[in-house]
């Protein structure tokens, strides 16, 4: 008997101690409420209540777009509140301030909380599409595209749907790229409601390319169905090169980039074709390396700059096939420059591909010495940084000015004025806050100090017992 309580008296102590310290846990602080709301193109608005037995002190919101970094410093926000156990906080995203993300681009957030105790608490990651709602927005998906229209009719967006489906095999047959997940394809009615779609955007916007958010827009009536179809698989193209050659190291010349496009949508029109044959033959052409950044902004030199470009991406992906595409834009993707990235995939350099592509074509030889200096101007600004967040490699599209609405790339933001980030500490692994832990403690050593006080006098009575002569 004596032994029996020896052991159950401590094994009772430990049990009301795993009773305790559920409830020490859940005096910490508690999510009342927690939404966004969209003011599109605007702001999205984050709004959130907490409760704790005593006075919340910090709220730090953490938020950003899911999409290809190079870092992974994360935006804080820090909103104005009055310390208390119960608190209601709001802040908005100002894209005013900060420049526009991308329709459809999905928007996380969550709140690092902290109260007087030190408890601390981190909100569930939530998500929000940003997106315009006035539009009745349809979806089609299927073979990794999904296709948004409002517009048009069914067959209309089927159309669109197929043909960027198409170009996706093309592009996986031929150049060997592809995607991991869907690509968001976002057809607007025209090109004015693409435009109140992303702020500060020039007014010959036609359509986007968002390759760290595997994101395309374009603007397209229903009298443009043809032209649309070319320009999404131009678009598509760019997503697709630029996902695939992302890094924070890489810099694909703009020849390659616009050629791979032009090849992604099927090829010049015959009017673009004939311009490069005259060229061609008055000795007019472009040197490549002179085509390695920003094209001319002059109309009949940008269209022979996309021409040539094609030219010579469909002469290096006839002659010598996919593998070697794909090995050339990895090779730029880890940083290698493109005289390297040619070297190690085809053994050439710029000007030997020049001499070579030439050759193919019946152009005469390449004149050296005339070469254009190459400008390394990026082709387009980086696109949207978040506050806070690590600068993004350059997007992947270029003005083309032959087309009725070319195509552009986001424009670059300001990052708008507001206290400087200040180090918060990070939520604990595992979904257990600091403050919990705290609880725990408490409460394992308030059942140490009751095991100590009801397991002592029973032990020492049972040893004095014991000393009892039998
Ligand atoms: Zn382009």
């Amino acid at each position: 008997m004596t032994k029996i309580r020896l052991i159950i008296i401590p094994l009772l102590g430990l049990l009301l101690c795993t009773l305790a310290i559920p409830a020490q846990a859940q005096a910490g602080i508690q999510l009342v409420s927690d939404a966004a709301t969209l003011s599109f193109p605007n702001t999205a608005t984050f709004a959130a209540e907490f409760k704790s037995g005593v006075n919340i002190s910090s709220v730090v919101l953490e938020y950003g777009i899911d999409q290809l970094t190079c870092g992974t410093v994360i935006a804080k926000a820090f909103p104005q509140f009055t310390a208390a156990g119960d608190v209601k906080v709001t802040w908005a995203w100002d894209m005013r301030q900060s420049g526009s993300i991308p329709p459809g681009a999905t928007v996380w957030w969550h709140w690092l909380v902290q109260d007087t105790n030190g408890t601390q608490f981190t909100s569930p990651t939530q998500t929000i599409i940003w997106l315009d709602s006035t539009h009745p927005w349809q979806a089609i998906s299927g073979g990794n595209i999904t296709l948004h229209y409002y517009d048009g009719g069914q067959s209309f967006g089927q159309a669109l749907h197929d043909a960027a489906a198409q170009a996706l095999v093309r592009l996986s047959k031929d150049v060997g790229i592809s995607s991991d997940k869907p690509v968001d394809i976002y057809i607007y009615a025209n090109t004015s409601d693409l435009k109140a779609s992303i702020l500060y955007e020039p007014s010959w916007v036609g359509g986007q390319a968002f390759p760290e958010t595997n994101i395309v827009i374009i603007g397209v009536s229903t009298d443009q169905l043809d032209w649309g179809k070319s320009t999404e698989a131009h678009e598509l193209t760019h997503v697709l090169v630029g996902h695939l050659t992302f890094s924070c190291l890489g810099f694909i010349p703009t020849w390659l980039n616009e050629g791979l496009a032009m090849y992604g949508e099927g090829g010049p029109a015959a009017a673009e074709l004939s311009q490069f044959d005259q060229a061609k033959t008055s000795n007019q052409l472009l040197a490549l390396s002179s085509l390695a950044g920003a094209f001319s902004d002059e109309a009949n030199r940008a269209n022979l700059s996309y021409t040539e470009a094609y030219s010579v991406v469909n002469y290096l992906i006839q002659t010598y096939g996919r593998d070697k595409m794909t090995a050339l834009l990895i090779s730029l993707r880890d940083g290698n420059t493109i005289d390297q990235a040619l070297q190690s995939a085809y053994g050439f350099d710029t000007n030997g591909l020049e001499d070579v592509w030439r050759a193919s074509i019946g152009a005469a030889p390449r004149v050296g010495t005339s070469n254009p200096t190459p400008v390394f101007t990026p082709t387009q600004v980086p696109t949207f940084i978040p506050i806070g967040a690590a600068p993004l490699a350059p997007a992947a599209s270029t003005p083309r000015p032959t087309q009725a609405q070319p195509s552009v790339t986001p424009v670059a933001s300001t990052q708008p004025p507001g206290p400087a980030p200040t180090p918060v500490p990070l939520p604990q692994q595992l979904g257990i806050s600091p403050g919990v832990l705290t609880g725990i403690e408490f409460g394992l050593i308030g059942c140490i100090l009751a095991i100590v006080v009801i397991a002592v006098p029973v032990i020492v009575t049972t040893r004095r017992r014991n000393r009892r002569p039998k």
